[in-house]
């Protein structure tokens, strides 16, 4: 999961950043309206952190610019203001949910699961597709009966596969989702070319289908009716 953290306090982005990035979520900062706005322009991201109090603005202008462009990111708001009317505010421009500062990490993290799960996995922790399930709690992948043994990056790329099922997944956006942004910097998307490979190859050796194909000059989608072998 991509996360972007909008939060001009140093030291608390930067706790942030670590605690989620232990946790193997890509993440991304900017301390400022203006920052996050160029950011935001460029990249996709799953779940946006916003602050509030910002050098350059209020946090809830960038809400309402998120919202009108209709990006799907989930949003949750982490201010020191705890009035009603902010919390209001925020919930009615369109947050996903509103953590006052000061707060655990821990906490963090379990609302920022808590609003994926609900918004993109239907609320639950287990993700099913035919034979294939995830957990998104223990990072464990089955076919059938079997575990699957694979990578923390592998299983992010199913799990990003199997919620944009029948889309064709661009290798940039694939990169971006992996490895965060400026991936696109580099000469090409070999790295993703592999892990999709080994990714395919790990669900046929243990019995699996193979749902994903190449789309030619494109990148990558996830089918959910099985394709005819190319
Ligand atoms: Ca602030």
């Amino acid at each position: 999961m991509k996360v972007l953290i909008i939060e001009d306090h140093q030291e608390l982005a930067r706790n942030i950043h670590d605690f989620l990035a232990r946790e193997g979520y890509i993440c991304e900062l900017s301390a400022t309206l203006e920052e996050a706005r160029e950011k935001l322009s460029l990249f996709q991201y799953d779940c946006i952190l916003l602050d509030i109090g910002l050098p350059d603005g209020n946090g809830m202008n960038l809400l309402q610019l998120i919202r009108a462009e209709r990006q799907q990111s989930n949003v949750l708001i982490i201010s020191a203001r705890n009035g009603v009317d902010d919390k209001v505010i925020g919930l009615e421009k369109g947050a996903d949910d509103y953590l006052t500062k000061p707060f655990h990490l821990a906490e963090l993290h379990a609302r920022i699961r808590a609003i994926y799960r609900r918004k993109n996995l239907g609320g639950a922790n287990i993700v099913e597709f035919n034979e294939i399930s995830l957990n998104t709690d223990t990072f464990e992948v089955r076919v059938g009966n079997s575990p699957l043994d694979t990578t923390r990056k592998e299983f992010d790329l199913l799990l990003y596969f199997i919620v944009n099922k029948n889309r064709v997944l661009s290798r940039q956006s694939i990169a971006a989702h992996l490895w965060g942004d400026y991936t696109d910097n580099l000469a090409n998307f070999d790295f993703v070319y592999q892990h999709v490979k080994n990714l395919r190859r790990k669900i046929s050796n243990a019995g699996g289908t193979d749902y994903i194909s190449t789309v030619y000059g494109l990148g990558y989608k996830f089918n959910s009716h099985k394709h005819e072998p190319e």
